[in-house]
């Protein structure tokens, strides 16, 4: 056991308060890692409220334990959320590794006065936690979870430790992170991890069913337009583009969530190396980026976007025009030219 560890072990021997966040418009890993890690704890007899910057998409309502998660923006939920930080005594960051990742949630939590635990797989984190467990190479931060709570419980039983719901939460944080299984994060480690949760009895295949075969019409709908509509492919640059006007998201009613997953239909398209979702809401810009092999798009997103992430998986944001961030993709791409034509 390291000695971050064996501190959090003594530190978790005596019932806490914990306040569980990550990132802002949650994905399953953030949401199933923190559902698991909560769950854990509070089996454990500590007090436990998971707290979500924003909003998240419908498809992960299900998630065990969900109807219990504030959302900080939420009307009415805002000043409970605030309380319970103020009065917590160790505060968890899961699934990002800089507190702007949090939104307005991010200064409550940095002006907090409890320790901070962050658990993540983010590249270059911020220093904000007293403890850290932090691993660029494991695939989810619900892959994290599982190995921590397996190493704090040594030799339990995993059937003795893990519950179906917490199984589902954390299997469902994995599926996603490795976009269920077929990116280049999936490692032994994954396959041993999901095998192992897979002996409490839960249903993969319902999980997966949930996440992705639960869509509304509308959503597929708007999809058949977007691909057919809006889908740019630069074969010059081994590049795939789409660009979703505020305008064209209410015409189709497109909530947030409704896009996710969406950018990773130009790495279908064949030799495209890297995939870009540009959509126009609220007065800011969000950007998916994905890529395939060696090529960074966290180098693109931290180096001209304001964001960052993972090396074939990122995301930023602009407060400039629509236009005017799709311009400066396009005027960037000859600088990426040679290492988009490597990729094998
Ligand atoms: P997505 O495209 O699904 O929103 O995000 C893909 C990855 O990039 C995720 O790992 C996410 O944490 C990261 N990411 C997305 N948006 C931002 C951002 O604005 N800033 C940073 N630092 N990372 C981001
Ligand atoms: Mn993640």
């Amino acid at each position: 056991m390291n000695q971050t560890i064996e501190e959090l072990v003594a530190f978790l021997s005596t019932p806490q308060k914990i306040v569980i966040t990550m990132h802002r418009d949650p994905d399953a890993d953030a949401l199933g890692s923190s559902l698991g890690w909560g769950s854990y704890l509070s089996r454990k007899g500590h007090t436990v409220t998971v707290i979500s910057p924003t909003d998240y998409a419908a498809n992960l309502r299900w998630l065990p334990g969900m109807s219990e998660v504030m959302v900080y923006e939420k009307s009415g939920e805002m000043g409970k959320a605030k309380r319970r930080i103020d009065e917590a005594t160790l505060i968890c960051c899961l699934d990002f590794s800089a507190l702007s990742r949090l939104k307005d949630l991010g200064k409550v939590v940095q002006e907090a006065k409890a320790p901070k635990l962050m658990i993540d797989h983010h590249l270059e984190p911020e220093h904000f936690a007293k403890w850290m467990i932090w691993d660029t190479g494991a695939a989810a931060t619900a892959q994290l979870v599982y190995a921590l709570i397996k190493e704090i419980e040594g030799d339990v039983p995993t059937t003795d430790i893990f519950d179906i719901p917490m199984a589902e939460c954390l299997y469902a944080g994995i599926m996603t992170d490795t976009g269920s299984f077929r990116h280049g994060n999936v490692t032994s480690a994954v396959h041993l991890a999901v095998a192992d949760l897979m002996l409490t009895g839960f249903d993969s295949s319902r999980v997966h069913r949930l996440i992705y075969d639960n869509s509304p019409l509308s959503r597929l709908q708007f999809l058949g337009y977007v691909l057919s509509q809006k889908l740019i492919v630069l074969p010059e640059y081994r590049t795939a583009y789409m660009v979703l006007t505020e305008a064209e998201l209410q015409r189709f009613n497109s909530s947030t969530g409704e896009t996710e997953g969406i950018v990773n239909y130009g790495l279908q398209v064949e030799n495209v190396v890297m995939s870009a979702l540009f959509i126009e809401r609220k007065g800011e810009v969000k950007i998916s980026f994905r890529s395939v092999g060696e090529f960074s798009v966290r180098d693109v997103s931290s180096t001209y976007f304001n964001g960052g992430g993972h090396r074939n998986a990122s995301g930023g944001r602009t407060e400039t025009s629509i236009t005017e961030t799709v311009e400066l993709f396009l005027s960037i791409l000859p600088k990426y030219k040679d290492e988009l034509l490597q990729v094998d």
